[in-house]
């Protein structure tokens, strides 16, 4: 049977190219700036060492091909590319431009190099291992860049000194050639590095992803899809701090499905399920506003929290919960109260005198809603106002 082939271009981890062409676009800046800062310093100290004509034929060339890479820079700039074959194409460019850099590099160690004048071989090497050096972190985000830059840069310096045949040219080009070497591992390493914390990035990333969507769920009712009792407690106590401050008031609608043992009882438990769902998802239906909240805080049982209104809002709002409900007209033959599901409210609102605390607002419209249970159920029941809430 064949073996699957891999394409030889692929990237050993996809997903790495995008990351890696970036930041070598995002650095090439400090790489253009250095070439041309050090080659034109490079030119001042050989002008009238190196004949005049071969000294500006280099400049010329390193100007051309720095100017080549900033225009492929601010291309990349303005295509702004996002797919993987995008980045794929940008990376060829970027290490043309690096290749380019180290051939014009290389062909100093060369053409500029005096054949007599040993302080100016030695600054003309010294030039070139420290561009070798510095390209380290500036190309090693991209694989091969490094490679495509130091080995043209170091191979003719090398070859030239050792040309030289004398022992101390000997062993400064085995040095350069070292120097080289070490230099070409170290770039490894530093890609190594740039890809693993790249791959660190990623797995945070996804792991907050995922953290963010667990915090989500824990906090939704599983049958219903609704806000669930948590969620409830925590937003109750937020609105409650929030109303307290800006003065305004917070209202509580605490409802409950009339003789829903009786509907388990008469249609079974899956019947009642789905009955459950129905409920809920046209209570949800109901919310107009965005910082109103319905949450299942029971079996059969809901709430509604309803921020910056008051006591006769919250009538209204209930109001409309109920008739949304008895529109649905779920049949309910078991139930002595109609033929159809019916729910019992019990209100409260902070303003009320008798209510200072999230916990007081939650045992008013329970004492409210059993009220309406007692009085028959399929009511809405306010909670009870007290005599210097009737004074207020
Ligand atoms: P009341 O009018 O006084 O509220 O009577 P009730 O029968 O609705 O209230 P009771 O507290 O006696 O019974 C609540 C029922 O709700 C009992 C339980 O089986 C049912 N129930 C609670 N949670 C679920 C659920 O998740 N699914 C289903 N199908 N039934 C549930
Ligand atoms: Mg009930
Ligand atoms: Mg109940």
């Amino acid at each position: 049977m064949d073996s699957p082939v891999r394409p030889s271009s692929a990237p050993r981890d996809p997903g790495i190219l995008v990351p890696q062409i970036v930041q070598s676009f995002r650095l090439l800046p400090i790489s253009l700036i250095v070439n041309l800062a050090i080659g034109l310093i490079l030119a001042a100290v050989l002008w009238n060492v190196v004949p005049t004509p071969v000294l500006l034929a280099w400049s010329g060339l390193l100007i051309a091909v720095t100017g080549a890479r900033y225009l492929s820079l601010r291309a990349f700039r303005n295509a702004s590319p996002r797919s993987e074959s995008d980045h794929a194409y940008w990376t060829r460019y970027f290490l043309a431009g690096a290749c380019a850099a180290g051939v014009v590099w290389g062909l100093s160690g060369i053409l500029l190099f005096h054949p007599s004048s040993f302080p100016h071989q030695v600054v003309l090497a010294f030039v070139l291992g420290g561009m070798m050096a510095g390209a380290v972190p500036l190309l090693s985000s991209v694989s091969h860049a490094y490679w495509c830059f130091a080995i043209p840069v170091v191979a003719p310096i090398s070859i030239r000194m050792m040309w030289v045949g004398d022992q101390i040219h000997l062993v400064m080009g085995l040095m350069m050639v070292i120097f080289g070497l070490a230099m070409l591992a170290t770039s490894a390493q530093v890609q190594r590095l740039f890809r693993d914390s790249e791959k660190l990035r990623r797995e945070l990333f996804s792991s907050t992803e995922v953290a963010q969507a667990l915090e989500y769920l824990v906090r939704l009712d599983s049958l219903t899809g609704i806000p669930n009792r948590r969620l409830f407690e925590e937003e109750l106590s937020k609105e409650w701090a929030r109303a307290k401050r800006d003065h305004e008031p917070l209202s509580l609608i605490m409802v409950d499905i009339d003789h829903f043992k009786e509907y388990n009882d008469h249609y079974g438990h899956p019947a009642g399920d789905l009955c459950l769902v129905d409920v809920a998802q046209a209570m949800h239906r109901t919310l107009s506003r965005p910082g109103d909240v319905v949450a299942r805080i029971g079996g059969e049982e809901f709430a509604f929290l309803l921020p910056q209104t008051n006591l006769s809002g919250a009538i209204a709002v209930a109001e409309q919960i109920r008739e949304r409900i008895l529109a649905l007209n779920l049949p309910h033959d078991a139930s002595p109260v109609a033929g159809h599901v019916t729910l019992s409210f019990g209100v409260s609102s902070s303003e009320l005198a008798s209510v200072s605390s999230p916990a007081e607002l939650i045992r008013t419209s329970d004492i409210a809603l059993y009220e309406a249970k007692r009085c028959g159920r399929n009511q809405i029941v306010t909670a009870r106002t007290t005599t210097s809430d009737l004074v207020a």
